[in-house]
């Protein structure tokens, strides 16, 4: 199936064209006062010069402007690096230009998958590996630590052609969750997989394994440290109230989309605690009868609420927007319930949206004309 909006055909444009030709004639020839018939000869002339002058792709627009679909872009990517508590005042200038770079990066990894022309799920998996890569973010590498001490990781992905999907929860030795999460959504027949069984899934599947010290940056080990240290201490956002997960939401050139997410979880998690992002529904969703979506956040909200599915469910079912679906989920029910976060979005004609309640969300586009990262609220993409 494909949502592209049709090209017109030459044919339809000659004939366009040939009917503006006779309406203008019919017009002049009722035309009775001679200067009048001489200024509209010009106004005809000087028209027809500035038609033969535009490309042929204007004249195509032209004639498309019609078609609601006509402003769909031949792809479009969105990604996310968490969300929370991102001010300026918190963040070196270093650190944010380090963060915005890894962002752009993973822009043009994810941008050349998608103009290639392969599947949507192809660009998801490409931009949520060099993001697992990346210390920076609480994925793969730099994960936070659990109560115990160790790296937990979560990951899924959805494809909206056929809404077939994949997940892992708690694997320790999977360098990237998100490429095991691909493989349980195309290689078994489950669509979640966990602990140990997962890892000895990906093993199978040839998939890289790591030694559970790989995950560890001292900056997470740190965090930890200090939260392990109070008396109190109790799950908690990845490090001084910022989520760290990475998601990634594509349309392709087929029109096809998908989504896709992966996390260390949050910080002192224990007794095998699974958030949001490896659950269909609450962290990632992707339906192309509607949109895709990918979340960072408070998980526990965001799985109570079923955020992805109700974002696709208000557009599919209450003929929503995808502004309007995410703006209430994001704005209204979530943030009145006391869910921090945010989601990134795109929708079957390629918009995207990338709602958050939270101070700052770490977050990106691109599309073939336009592109952008952001970190700050005040930031407008
Ligand atoms: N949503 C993730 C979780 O609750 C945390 C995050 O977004 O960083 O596990």
């Amino acid at each position: 199936m494909s949502n592209h909006p049709r090209a017109p055909c030459f044919t339809e444009v000659s004939l366009n064209k040939f009917l503006r030709i006779t309406a203008n004639l019919r017009y002049l020839a009722m035309l009775e006062n001679r200067q009048m018939r001489h200024l509209f000869i010009v106004l005809l002339l000087l028209g027809g010069w500035t038609a033969c002058t535009s490309t042929q792709e204007d004249t195509f627009t032209d004639v498309a402007a019609s078609v609601s679909e006509v402003e769909r872009p031949a792809y479009a990517l969105a990604l996310h690096g968490g969300a929370g508590v991102i001010k300026r005042a918190n963040m070196t200038k270093a650190y944010e230009a380090e963060v915005r770079e890894v962002l752009a990066k993973a822009l043009v990894i994810g941008e050349d998958v998608l103009k290639a022309g392969q599947p949507a799920e192809q660009a998801v998996i490409a931009v949520i590996s060099y993001l697992e890569d990346m210390p920076q973010f609480n994925a793969g590498k730099g994960a936070v630590f659990t109560y115990e001490g160790t790296n937990e990781l979560d990951a899924s992905i959805m494809r909206g052609k056929d809404l077939s999907a994949g997940a892992v929860s708690g694997v320790t030795g999977v360098k990237h969750p998100i490429q095991l999460a691909e493989k349980v959504m195309d290689e078994s027949v489950h669509v979640m997989l966990s602990g140990e069984g997962a890892q000895t899934f990906a093993k199978e599947h040839g998939l890289a394994i790591v030694e559970p010290g790989y995950f560890r940056t001292e900056r997470r080990y740190d965090s930890w440290k200090k939260a392990r240290a109070k008396a109190d201490a109790k799950p908690q956002m990845s490090e001084n109230g910022k989520f760290g997960t990475v998601g990634c939401v594509a349309m392709d050139k087929q029109g096809h989309l998908a989504a896709g997410t992966s996390t260390g979880g949050m910080t002192l998690k224990r007794w095998g605690r699974i958030g949001d992002a490896p659950i269909i529904g609450a962290g990632t969703y992707a339906d192309d009868r509607s949109c895709a979506v990918s979340a960072t956040g408070h998980g526990e909200y965001f799985i109570r609420y079923a955020v992805a599915h109700d974002v696709s469910a208000r557009m599919l079912y209450g003929n929503k927007t995808l502004e309007e679906a995410g703006d209430e989920v994001i704005y209204a029910e979530l943030k009145k319930a006391g869910g921090d976060g945010g989601i990134i979005t795109v929708d079957k004609n390629g918009k995207i949206h990338m709602p958050f309640n939270t101070a700052g969300m770490y977050r990106g586009f691109v599309t073939p004309s336009k592109r952008g990262v952001a970190i700050f609220d005040d930031e407008n993409l």
